[in-house]
């Protein structure tokens, strides 16, 4: 019986541990996926704007190292038309779509987020107005040569406007996301399916 109480006692142990280990990975799993989900966009799987903002702190805590960074935001022209015209699971189709272009057109240093409804944010450290300009260029032409479809298999298209802004580190960054933001309602305003720069508005 003792011999029997103690191997009892021993695999009783065994047991709890395997218990407790189970316990705490599954703790660390769903804090992980806590997490995760306060970042993360539920539609587009793209940072939110919490987390873009976060981020792009912390990039900016080190730009004395880099030379510029730029940032660009895009929006979709005519969406509530597009949301009308055919519905808005079509609509949020769009979205998952060009979060997706947008998403193959970047760098793996580069921060991209859903700003808002329709809006999209880009940090791109370490990256001059030239090349963050060709990122834009890449990104505006690939999102107006998609193709989507309807519910009834219809093909449409849509196209965004962009517009960039550029800082060193002396900027805030809701002063280069305001400047960025400017750039944006100008091409809004001169016909949109354009990309613009800041220094450059009259
Ligand atoms: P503009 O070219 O000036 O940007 O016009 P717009 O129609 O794109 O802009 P407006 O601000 O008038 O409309 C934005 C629309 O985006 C309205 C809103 O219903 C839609 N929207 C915002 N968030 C979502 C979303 O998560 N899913 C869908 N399907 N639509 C959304
Ligand atoms: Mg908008
Ligand atoms: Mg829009």
């Amino acid at each position: 019986p003792v011999l029997l109480l103690s191997m009892y006692i021993s695999w009783n142990n065994t047991l709890n541990s395997k218990r407790n280990f189970l316990r705490v990975l599954l703790n660390d799993w769903n804090y992980y996926a806590l997490c995760q989900l306060a970042h993360t966009d539920e539609l587009t799987q793209l940072n939110n704007r919490r987390q873009f903002m976060q981020m792009a702190e912390k990039t900016i805590q080190k730009w004395p190292k880099y030379n510029l960074a730029c940032l660009l935001m895009f929006d979709i022209d005519f969406f509530k038309k597009i949301n009308d015209t055919y519905g808005h699971d079509v609509g949020d189709e769009v979205l998952r779509i060009l979060a997706e272009i947008s998403r193959q057109e970047m760098r793996y240093t580069d921060v991209l987020a859903r700003f808002g409804g329709e809006e999209f944010i880009l940090l791109f450290p370490n990256t001059s107005t030239v090349k963050a300009l060709n990122i834009a260029e890449r990104c505006r032409i690939a999102i107006a040569e998609m193709r989507f479809f309807t519910a009834t298999d219809q093909p449409f298209s849509v196209s965004a406007s962009f517009g960039i802004s550029s800082s060193d580190h002396a900027n805030e960054p809701h002063v280069v996301i305001s400047q960025a933001d400017q750039a944006l309602y100008a091409i809004k305003a001169a016909g949109r399916n354009q990309v613009k720069v800041f220094s450059d508005l009259g």
